[in-house]
Parts: structure tokens; C-alpha cells; sequence
């Protein structure tokens, strides 16, 4: 898998620990030979991802500071890419928030501020990124976010978050075609369920890890290596002639009815 993305500047978002899908992102980037950036939100994040390289011995090209929730925020981050790395050719947007508390019961119980949250954190958050990162990509690139099959089914207990990632999965098609003109591909990874800490957050995830190998036609869970190497496809010019689509990595189980 070497030289797919050898040295490419590459912006990683949503590294919180070592079970992040942004962290089995880096670890498949790494191994291609791409140069990394990564941005954070909590301080907490930080520490762990910092551990986390110099475990790994992975060195990163840039550290900054980046909270979805404000527009300064990402534009100061990005502000900061171009000035300590110059050209970028990839982004993986891997962050989403919800409420806790709405990631349980009925869907018709969703707050206003709950809703409003969601859709801000984790579908808004990449129009405002896609943007930002446009002017730092001028030698085309590839932009990859992650999502789940409640934006396309009803997941019981995924509620707001399902509706917030199928907002995420429409954004990903009209942001496709406004970034093709400058041969910047948007595409999305809806991966099976994976234990991180936000996966924490949302009721019945063991039952749902049990569907899966019940079920899905692999009859096994993926996980973070698994999605990391679907989205190095989706960075390298191996995925050339794609933009605009959702990739299951799922073990099939979208396609079982
Ligand atoms: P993690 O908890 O490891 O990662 C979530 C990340 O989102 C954290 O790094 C967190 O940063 C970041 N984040 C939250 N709010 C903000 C904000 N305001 N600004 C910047 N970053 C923020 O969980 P996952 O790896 O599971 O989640 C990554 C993505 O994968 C999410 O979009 C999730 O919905 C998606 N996904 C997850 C699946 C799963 O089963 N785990 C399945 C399919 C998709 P911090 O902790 O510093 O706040």
C-alpha cells in the first residue's frame, strides 16, 4: 500500500483516542507515506493524541486547535495549516455531537437546542471546513467524512445523530459538485458500528455489534483499520473518478433487508 499518498499534506480531524476512527485513519495514512496534520478540540484530546505519536513514532507535520462550533475557530486553524504547512490534499472530517440523553428513547422527544446541535457539530461542521480547506487545496484533493446507515434507516436509539448524518450525506453531494470544478472530490465512509467513546454515547450498542455478526453477510465487525483503509482509497488516485458517494464498510450489512 506504500506510495498512494506519499507526501501528501493531509488534515485529520476527531483523533480522540486510540479507539478513534480518526486514529485507524492515521495509522493507514501513515503506512502510505502521507504527510499528517491533525487538528483537536478538548485539551484532553490533545494529550492522548500526542501520546499516541510518539508511541506510534508517527511524527506530525502540524498540531492546531480546531472547535467546529466556531467559525473563527476553523478559520484561524486553517489559517495556521497554510502558514506552517502551505498546500493540503486531504482532509478526514471525523467528528459528530449529540446530546446524550436524545440518543435514547423516542425520536419525537428531540429537543430544539438538541436538533440545532447535532446538525451545527456534525453536518454543518463540514460545509465550514470544505470551505476552509478549498483555498489551502489548489492542487485538487480529496475530502472524506464519516457516517452511519441511520442516515438512510431508522437505528432504534440513533435518533438525531441519524438525521444529523443523513444532512452530513446530502451536504457531502451538493459539496461535490461545487468542489469538482477544482478537482476536489467529497466522499463519505458509513462504517458498522465501532466501540470508540462517542459510540458510547448511544443506547443498545452491544445489540446492534450483535446484528451485525448475526447478520451482515461477513458475519463480523469492522473496525477502525477497516475504515482507515477505505479512506485511503478514498485519498489516493486510486479513487480518482469518485466524488459525491457514501462507501459501506460494513461488513455488507446495509444490503440485508
Ligand atoms: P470519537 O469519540 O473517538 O471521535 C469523535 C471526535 O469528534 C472527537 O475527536 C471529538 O473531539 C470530535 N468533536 C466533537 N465535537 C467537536 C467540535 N465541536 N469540534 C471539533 N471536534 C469535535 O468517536 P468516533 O471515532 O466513533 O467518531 C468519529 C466519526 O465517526 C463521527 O462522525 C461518528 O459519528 C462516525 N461514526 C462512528 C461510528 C462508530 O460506531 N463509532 C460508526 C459510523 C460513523 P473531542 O473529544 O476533543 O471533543
Amino acid at each position: 500500500m506504500s506510495n498512494l499518498v506519499e507526501g501528501k499534506n493531509i488534515v485529520i480531524m476527531g483523533v480522540a483516542s486510540e479507539r478513534s476512527i480518526a486514529w485507524g485513519v492515521t495509522t493507514s495514512l501513515h503506512k502510505a507515506g502521507a504527510n499528517l496534520i491533525f487538528t483537536y478540540r478538548q485539551d484532553r484530546s490533545y494529550g492522548k493524541l500526542t501520546k499516541l505519536l510518539e508511541k506510534h513514532k508517527i511524527e506530525a507535520k502540524w498540531i492546531v486547535e480546531c472547535d467546529v462550533a466556531s467559525d473563527e475557530s476553523i478559520t484561524n486553524a486553517f489559517a495556521t495549516i497554510k502558514d506552517k504547512v502551505g498546500v493540503i490534499h486531504g482532509v478526514v472530517h471525523s467528528v459528530a455531537f449529540a446530546n446524550r440523553d436524545e440518543l435514547k428513547g423516542e425520536y419525537a422527544n428531540t429537543s430544539r437546542e438538541g436538533f440545532l446541535l447535532a446538525h451545527e457539530i456534525s453536518a454543518f461542521s463540514l460545509v465550514a471546513v470544505t470551505k476552509a480547506a478549498k483555498e489551502l487545496m489548489t492542487e485538487g484533493g480529496s475530502i472524506v467524512t464519516q457516517t452511519y446507515l441511520g442516515a438512510e434507516k431508522v437505528i432504534q436509539n440513533y435518533n438525531i445523530m441519524g438525521v444529523a448524518k443523513a444532512s452530513l450525506e446530502a451536504s457531502v453531494r451538493y459539496l461535490a459538485e461545487d468542489m469538482g470544478k477544482y478537482d476536489i472530490r467529497v466522499n463519505a465512509v458509513s462504517a458498522g458500528p465501532i466501540r470508540t467513546l462517542s459510540a458510547k454515547g448511544v443506547s443498545g450498542f452491544n445489540e446492534k455489534q450483535g446484528l451485525i455478526e448475526e447478520k451482515a453477510p461477513l458475519r463480523r465487525n469492522v473496525d477502525q483499520d477497516q475504515v482507515g483503509d477505505a479512506t485511503l482509497f478514498f485519498m489516493s488516485e486510486l479513487s480518482r473518478g469518485v466524488t459525491g458517494e457514501v462507501l459501506h464498510v460494513d461488513s455488507g450489512y446495509h444490503i440485508i433487508g
